[in-house]
């Protein structure tokens, strides 16, 4: 079977400070984009789960989620299965797009249908949290709010405004290290995470009225890990003369569009040497 694996952006993302569990609590709102990555996956005698993808950077090995998320699904229905994968990638790694939990939720589904498992979504939520913060959102997509360390998903409806231009810069920021210095700064309040806003006002908002309201705490941290990131987004704010956010711990900054011409407009205009920009749809219905 063939898998559509979506990317995610943190449209708002709010960090308290770390808990007993190592982990920060968050508050986020998370929607797919229209960006995804090919997960094939075909059953195959024996015990192997084996993985191939077109990337050499991206691990075949215990490490990668995917791996993870067929031993894990094979662990909870109490036999050990085999299975081939080709993974084609898209979506860049280290950006803050949630590729890899992604991949990790969608091969979870595709795992329960080739095994022909019949797991619940609730068998499944389980596993999800064990592998990853994100992984729950994918689950369950395509626009959601996510509290806990990410793993409680509460589905809201999508934004009015569908597009959004992502900005690539030629820059991978590690998750972990940037939650370092988020502590380091000691940064994260409570209140940040308790109040949230009335969802369904924001969700009917039009791009110029919702980038204003949105915040991510790990910006601050990022631009400090690297600055070149922080002077980026200056520079497009200055030259779009509208709001540019980052999503989840970086490097991948965005802004929003109400219609697909003016997204690409926007991308046009600012694709510069040391980063691509593309538009892509907000929480499309392929990924529903
Ligand atoms: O869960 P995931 O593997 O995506 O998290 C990567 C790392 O990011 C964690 O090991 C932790 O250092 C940090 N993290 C965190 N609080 C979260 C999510 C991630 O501190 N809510």
């Amino acid at each position: 079977m063939r898998l559509l694996s979506p990317a995610k952006i943190n449209l708002h993302l709010r960090v308290g400070k770390t808990g007993a569990d190592g982990f920060h609590p968050l508050m986020s709102w998370f929607c797919t984009v229209g960006m995804f990555d090919t997960i094939e996956m075909t059953r195959s005698d024996g015990r192997e789960i084996s993985l191939d993808c077109d990337r050499p950077e991206v691990p075949r090995d215990e490490t990668n989620l995917i791996v993870r998320a067929g031993r894990a699904t094979s662990e909870e229905s109490r036999a050990a299965r085999g299975a081939k994968i080709h993974l084609t990638k898209k979506i860049p790694i280290g950006g803050g797009l949630g590729g890899g939990s992604s991949n990790a939720a969608t091969s979870l589904r595709g795992f329960n249908e080739i095994w022909d498992l019949r797991l619940t979504s609730s068998d499944m939520a389980q596993i999800a949290t064990r592998l990853g913060s994100d992984v729950s959102f994918f689950l369950y997509g395509p626009s959601s709010v996510c509290t806990g360390r990410g793993e409680f998903v509460l589905p809201i409806d999508r934004p009015r405004a569908r597009w959004v231009v992502l900005v690539f810069p030629n820059i991978s920021m590690a998750t972990p290290r940037v939650y370092r210095r988020f502590d380091e700064m000691n940064l994260g309040s409570a209140e940040a995470i308790e109040q949230q806003p009335i969802w369904k006002n924001w969700t009917g908002l039009r791009a110029d009225e919702l980038l204003p309201l949105l915040v991510n705490d790990l910006e601050a941290p990022a631009f400090d890990l690297c600055p070149e990131l922080g002077r980026l987004r200056e520079n497009l704010e200055q030259s779009l003369g509208r709001i540019v956010r980052m999503s989840g711990s970086g490097s991948t900054l965005f802004t929003l569009a109400d219609e697909q011409a003016q997204a690409e407009r926007i991308a046009d205009r600012i694709a510069g040497d040391s980063f691509t920009a593309k538009a892509v749809e907000l929480c499309p219905l392929t990924s529903a």
